[in-house]
Formats: structure tokens, sequence, C-alpha cells
């Protein structure tokens, strides 16, 4: 399959998610989300470190996961479904300004189930042509406790490539190679998920703390997803220097790369 933009460029290849972006024009990237809440636990960081280094990141929330996601909501009682998705959507929004994003979109596609059918297809292959991201990102490949967030990975990839289509909606600029980084799961070794990145984001905690601190109705997972970055830190800093300790790193959060890299030098 051809790789090229129409100006027969390249734009679109670089898959570092800690790269600086290149001058010219602004680098963008793209994080995709089941439900309003899923970017900040498992991608808060990387969207918090790239947007404060210039990448300008749109985040994509397929649904509110107001059915499946809120049961603190549910649980007050008098709850209407549209309430319960004013109130995600606000956390969302508060959550995504905390990281400092300024382009967050709702496609309120409903949750348990999605709704991924071909008008939803349309919209996220237009949001990808127009986005043009440098990189991608989106859930495990597998998730048998919540099918939703595996099925929105395999809508993603079903739309980067009808994105990198020339026949789609032809004279369009098509999609280059964004990398596509799966971001970390909940209960990770359930989901065949295995990182091959860890991405220190040690200077921007203090920010993905705060947007985790937005998500209200999920003060469960406070803690828990604070552990995690400790723990994915302790596998930066073994990965980066052996066992003698590597790089220092506080947090950190891990990828799993679905496209190989393409490099000049090992
Ligand atoms: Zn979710």
């Amino acid at each position: 399959m051809p790789e090229k933009t129409p100006d027969g460029d390249e734009k679109n290849t670089d898959q570092n998610p800690g790269a600086q972006p290149t001058s010219g024009a602004t680098s963008r990237a793209l994080v995709i989300s089941a439900h309003a809440a899923d970017f900040v636990w498992r991608a808060g960081g990387a969207i918090a470190l790239h947007q404060s280094r210039g990448t300008k990141v749109t985040v994509v929330c397929l649904s509110y996961g107001e059915r499946g996601e809120s049961a603190r909501l549910w649980k007050q009682g008098g709850m209407t479904l549209a309430a319960v998705k004013a109130a995600r959507r606000i956390e969302a929004e508060n959550a995504a300004a905390a990281l400092g994003v300024k382009d967050i979109r709702f496609l309120d596609l409903g949750d348990y189930p999605l709704d991924l059918g071909p008008s939803a297809r349309e919209r996220l292959v237009d949001i990808i042509r127009e986005v043009q991201p440098k990189w991608m990102m989106s859930h495990s490949m597998w998730d048998p406790y919540n099918t939703d967030h595996m099925n929105t990975t395999r809508f993603v990839l079903e739309c980067r490539m009808i994105a990198q289509a020339w026949g789609h909606k032809p004279g369009e600029r098509v999609l280059g190679a964004p990398q596509l980084y799966l971001f970390e799961p909940h209960q990770s070794e359930q989901m065949g998920w295995k990182p091959d990145v860890f991405l220190d984001i040690t200077p921007v905690w203090k920010e993905k703390r705060a947007a985790i601190e937005c998500m209200q109705g999920q003060q469960h997972l406070w803690d828990f997803y604070t552990n995690v970055a400790e723990n994915r830190a302790n596998h930066f800093r073994r990965n980066s220097g052996g066992q003698a300790g590597g790089r220092a790193a506080k947090y950190a959060e891990g990828f799993q790369s679905m496209f190989p890299r393409t490099v000049d030098a090992l």
C-alpha cells in the first residue's frame, strides 16, 4: 500500500511519541477513547506532554460512557440518560483542559454497546483526514471485559485504512502512515497487552493527576492509576540503563505499537 501523501512526501511517518515537533506546520496527534474517561487514565501523560511541547492533540470520545462507566451517578437515583451524559461530558472537558487539550470531540455513539455503523465510520474517517495525525492512540486489541474497548481499536484501524485510500473521497488529502499506539488497559495481562514503549511523563504528572481528579465518578481509580504510573516509571528506569539503574523517571506510561518502526540505524 502506498504510504505517501498527495504531495508525494511522507510527512506522517514520525513514530516516536517523545519526538519534538519539527518546525513548520503544527504537528498533531489523535487519541480515540471509547468512553469519556478512558483517555485520562491511560494516555493523560502522553497527551499533556505533547501539548506542552507544541503538538496539538485532538481527543475523540466515541461515547460518554453513560450506561456502562457511570455507576456512581446511577446509584444516586432519579438519574436520566441525558443527565448522566451531561455530567460525564463536563468531567471529560475539565480533564482535557487540565491536560492542555483544546480540541475534544464527542461523537455520542452510545455505549454498552457502541454503535460503530457506517455513519460513525464516515465521521471518524473525516476527522482522521482533517487532523492528519503524526501518531494515533487507542485501546488494546483484546478486552473480554469490555468489548466497547476492543471494538473501538478494530474500528480505528478500519477508519485509518479508509483514510489512507486514494479512492475514498478523491481529491482530499489522504492519510500517511501514523503509528497507532495502544494505551494501557485495565488488568493489562488479561488483555494480551504488551508494552514496547515507555514514555517518561514526570514533567506533566501534576497535570495528569489533576485530570484524573476530574473523574469524580471513579474515585476508586485515582490511586490505582497513580500506582500504575509509578510502576511503569520503574520499567522506564530499568530499560533505559540496565540493572544499575537508568535515567531517572518518577512516572511513566506504557504503550504497545501496532506497526513496526522504520529506522536507518539501530
Ligand atoms: Zn471505557
